[in-house]
């Protein structure tokens, strides 16, 4: 491997680092920034959040070499299905975003800090109505319930004809008591962030559905292996990538054998500018599956200094074990 790995490092070192401001906070961030890097097969995206370690980053890194090194395996779909992403609103905006998104999945964000469960009623009765009897919703709580207000609310819920809960409550083995006390589907997402994960989450009973994100497991290869060893439905989503990251998860999302749900990849409007020519939007609810070319003036216009980022990237890729 030591050719791969020379030419991973002459790649990173012509890396280019960008800054992207979003249009929401979102996990107390208010800016997406990471490291795009070209190699043989495309680009790839190297954007862990800023407090993860380069233990943790290497598998970042890895995801971006594969990109730019490797390519992805063959899709076996040339387009993906999407969900709209609803956040904490009130009903009638709900429903604006829903008739926007022009999607037949919706995911609602509820238990905000702050609000009560007739504000979580109201917009999941709004998305529904939105939507219609035919659309899915899906309601993410990430991990904000206890087992016992998990179950109430999802009581009070179920009637919207929920397709599954995100993350009700924190730990595995809350979740799977929530499972054992409802006939709503649950999904793990935060449970999930390395590729030992989904196996513990089938192990504890604790979910029906992973959600599998290609960046922290390594790759889209790595998440293929993932999610077979696994053996559960999957929903790949993204890390709220530019569309260079975003085409990963795409590839993901195109190669598994069964895609039974929508994918939480529509992501990139939550980001004020892309860094591609041809930005990855879905169109009558489903992303294309191709790669994202990197448009020079529109990655200048967000360019930042890549010294940090290429040393944090140099970091990762010697901590890989893969
Ligand atoms: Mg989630």
């Amino acid at each position: 491997m030591r050719a791969a790995g020379a030419a991973a490092a002459d790649t990173a070192a012509a890396g280019r680092a960008f800054s992207i401001p979003m249009r929401t906070r979102f996990r107390g961030v208010t800016s997406r920034e990471g490291l795009l890097v070209r190699g043989p097969a495309g680009w790839g995206e190297f954007s862990p959040f800023a407090e993860y370690p380069p233990r943790e980053c290497a598998r970042w890194w890895a995801a971006c070499r594969e990109a730019a090194e490797d390519g992805w395996p063959e899709p076996v779909r040339d387009r993906v299905p999407v969900n709209v992403t609803v956040p904490a609103v009130g009903p009638q905006d709900a429903a604006r975003i829903v008739a926007e998104g022009g999607c037949a999945t919706a995911k609602v964000k509820v238990a905000e800090r702050g609000q009560d469960a007739g504000e979580d009623i109201a917009r999941v009765e709004a998305v529904r109505d939105a939507i219609g009897p035919a659309g899915r919703v899906r309601i993410d709580a990430n991990g904000a319930w206890d087992v016992d207000t998990a179950v109430r609310r999802l009581g009070e819920l179920r009637r919207f004809d929920l397709e599954y809960v995100e993350q009700p409550c924190p730990t595995l083995e809350e979740l799977a008591q929530v499972r054992r006390r409802t006939d709503v589907p649950v999904a793990a997402d935060e449970s999930i962030r390395r590729a030992e994960d989904p196996l513990k989450v089938r192990a504890a009973g604790a979910a029906d559905i992973v959600v599998l994100k290609v960046q922290p497991l390594g790759g889209v290869r790595s998440a293929l292996r993932v999610a077979e060893a696994c053996g559960l439905p999957v929903v790949v989503s993204s890390a709220v990538e530019t569309s260079v990251g975003l085409a990963a998860g795409v590839a993901l999302a195109a190669a598994l054998p069964e895609l039974p749900y929508a994918c939480g990849l529509a992501t990139m409007r939550l980001l004020r500018a892309d860094v591609a020519a041809d930005p990855l939007l879905p169109v009558d609810g489903h992303l294309p599956v191709r790669a994202a070319e990197v448009d020079e003036e529109r990655l200048a216009a967000v360019e930042i200094d890549p010294g940090p980022w290429r040393a944090r990237m140099a970091a990762a890729r010697a901590q890989w074990r893969g």
